[in-house]
């Protein structure tokens, strides 16, 4: 989509300092960190929200979260623990309409979130 900021990171239109990229998927740091680790972890292709997946796209949804255990481990954090969070829609604070996992980890994270 021409007017979303992810499929221009995809394209290569606007720079983003990536951590994973297959066939499928693209991973980069977030641009406000919230954490040590703050990493997006997106499909190459465009999917706005949670509500427009299909059952064709499972196995990507799959393949987000290996990137996710990938890039846990590569930041090390496997074992200390991250978090991933998956907002959808204005309620719960989506504000970039390209799904996307974030991975956070390095601080402590409280539980319920805000
Ligand atoms: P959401 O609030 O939709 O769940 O998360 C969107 C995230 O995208 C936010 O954490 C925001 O900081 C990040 N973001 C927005 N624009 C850019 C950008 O141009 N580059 C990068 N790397 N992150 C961005
Ligand atoms: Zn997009």
């Amino acid at each position: 989509m021409s007017n979303c900021i992810f499929c221009k990171i995809i394209a290569g239109e606007i720079p983003a300092e990536k951590l994973y990229e297959d066939d499928n998927v693209l991973a980069f740091r977030d641009i406000q960190a919230q954490a040590p680790l703050h990493a997006l972890i997106i499909p190459k292709q465009h999917i706005a929200t949670i509500n427009d997946l299909q059952p064709n796209n499972a196995e990507l949804i799959g393949q987000m979260f290996l990137a996710a255990k990938q890039i846990a481990k590569a930041e090390g954090y496997a074992e200390s623990g991250y978090r991933t969070v998956m907002n959808c829609g204005e309620a719960a604070g989506q504000t970039v309409f390209h799904l996307h996992l974030h991975v956070l980890a390095g601080r402590d994270l409280s539980w319920p979130p805000g």
